[in-house]
């Protein structure tokens, strides 16, 4: 990388100059959201010179360093931003500075695996990136928000910068307020975001870090060398608008190593490629991410809330006039002539022609429980492979994940309860499950509900689901709302189209 070896050291000491100004401003305490990328690092960089240049008795207010484990990060930079927080932390408390490092995690029911196998989330695409508001945005949130419950008002400091997006610059510069200084945070009230980075550029940004030695002693040509095949980082945003002018994330090796929003992996190729052979496992099993993504056969017919659609997607068929064509106004007949259970039906093979003479087909929705179930299988197989050739120890996936997951199932009335079993047969492992939730019936007993099901014609998922509802309340002294929820679940889309 080319350095711009004329841009002058002011901009580096303006910028010192006012992140010492405005910690000097108020008493309001500081949190810093730290990536373990370049531009974070060059902000806590930033701060951490500032605040040495302070004289002491100055130094009331706490610094925050958080930084956000989603819990699929890929293990090498999870590692190396572990031990950054450390050194931060140990040199910080060396100098008298009042910074404190934290990571933070998303919550048991929201992790990627939770969202994805437990629920069926289909993994992340451009378009649906869940992803980052249940594993970045919404931790960092709550840490922000405990901050505002004890202090009154916090102050953000996030690295982004006016050049990376034309974009990014106009929604900056609308939430600025207090003098230019801060901006207002776009949804949680009482705090403030301060950039001090924002009118670095690239060239800045490593001219600053390779120019000022690290003040906790991490090598930033190291750094460099971590971003010679990535572009851009998924930085720990904590501001929604920011991060929907933030553009592609993902494209890195800066995020998390099951990333399917881009088609290309960044995170793990760089490192197989150099020579960490080990992460061939998960490269694989994160293009399986993709594959079964990519398959209608293994996702439901019908969205997570039961509603049905149409979609104008028709990726994938290549021969149109050899699918069977239905106008819009025909599908209830159409479904109740050829005895189509939209619940278990693999995947309908026929297009829909639209009001306005417009080709589609209907929309797929979360993952199938048998996918959730494949998926889970290969997960631990990969966790098994990359405990043979590298680390007995690492783990993939959480007990406490393994026990959510067992209860969405559950939820999806998956009564079965085969998740014991399933990691029983991969792992060898037999956990202490807790029987809180046990089945509502035994397997034999299913095998007769279905059974019964058949012979009068009745919808088993449906029944399913109001034996449920009826559980749900079984216990409860006042029943009210008992009705309205079976007649919810009787008016679902996908039963009455
Ligand atoms: S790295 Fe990819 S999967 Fe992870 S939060 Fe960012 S966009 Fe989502």
């Amino acid at each position: 990388m080319e350095l711009n070896i004329f841009n002058t050291g002011s901009k580096f000491i303006e910028a010192k100059e006012l992140v010492k100004e405005v910690y000097l401003a108020d008493e309001r305490p500081w949190v810093v959201g730290f990536s373990g990328g370049k531009d974070s690092t060059a902000v806590v960089q930033l701060v951490f010179q500032a605040l040495s240049e302070l004289d002491s008795s100055s130094l009331s207010k706490k610094v925050y360093v958080i930084s956000s484990d989603t819990q699929v990060e890929t293990p090498l930079i999870i590692n190396k931003i572990t031990r950054t927080l450390g050194r931060i932390q140990s040199r910080a408390l060396e100098l008298g500075l009042p910074i404190e490092t934290q990571k933070v995690r998303p919550k048991v029911e929201q992790t990627f695996w939770a969202s994805i196998i437990g629920k069926g989330y289909p993994t992340p695409r451009q378009k649906f990136r869940w992803c980052t508001d249940r594993l970045k945005i919404d931790p960092a949130n709550r840490f922000i928000i405990d901050k505002v419950d004890q202090f009154g008002e916090v102050i953000m400091l996030l690295g982004v910068r006016d050049s990376e997006s034309s974009t990014r610059a106009a929604v900056m510069q609308s939430h600025t307020i207090e003098g230019k200084k801060l901006m207002r945070h776009s949804t949680l009230r009482n705090a403030f975001v301060f950039a001090p980075i924002r009118a670095f550029n690239l060239d800045d940004v490593w001219e600053f870090l390779l120019q000022y030695e690290s003040p906790w002693g991490d090598d930033n040509n190291e750094l460099l060398q971590l971003y010679q095949d990535s572009s851009s980082e998924c930085p720990l945003v904590v501001d929604k608008e920011v991060k929907e002018s933030a553009g592609s994330c993902g494209n890195s090796r800066f995020g998390c190593w099951t990333c399917t929003v881009v088609n290309e992996d960044k995170a793990l190729s760089g490192f197989i490629n150099s020579g960490v052979d080990w992460l061939r496992p998960l490269y694989e099993f994160r293009n399986f991410l993709v594959e079964i993504r990519e398959d209608r056969t293994q996702r439901q017919k019908h969205r997570m809330n039961g509603e049905v659609y149409l979609t104008s997607n028709l990726d994938g068929i290549s021969d149109i006039e050899s699918h069977p064509k239905i106008y819009k106004s025909e599908i209830k007949q159409y479904i109740e002539n050829n005895n189509i259970n939209l619940a278990t039906v693999e995947d309908l093979d026929v297009i829909v022609i639209d009001d306005d003479g417009s080709n589609k087909r209907f929309g797929v929705g979360p993952f199938t429980l048998n996918a959730r179930e494949e998926i889970l299988r290969r997960l631990l197989r990969t966790q098994k492979a990359v405990r043979k050739l590298h680390d007995p120890n690492i783990e993939l996936i959480t007990i406490e994940e393994l026990k959510a997951i067992r209860k969405y199932w559950h939820d999806d009335l998956q009564w079965e309860d085969r998740l014991p079993q399933i990691v029983k047969d991969e792992t060898g492992e037999d956990f202490d499950w807790q029987h809180d939730d046990r089945p509502v019936f035994k397997e034999d007993q299913l095998t007769d509900l279905e059974t019964l099901c058949q012979e009068e014609g009745v919808n088993l998922s449906l029944l399913k689901q109001l034996i449920s509802v009826e559980k749900d309340y079984s216990g409860v002294k006042v029943r009210r709302g008992l009705f309205q929820s079976f007649d919810k679940t009787l008016k679902q889309d996908f039963l009455h189209l």
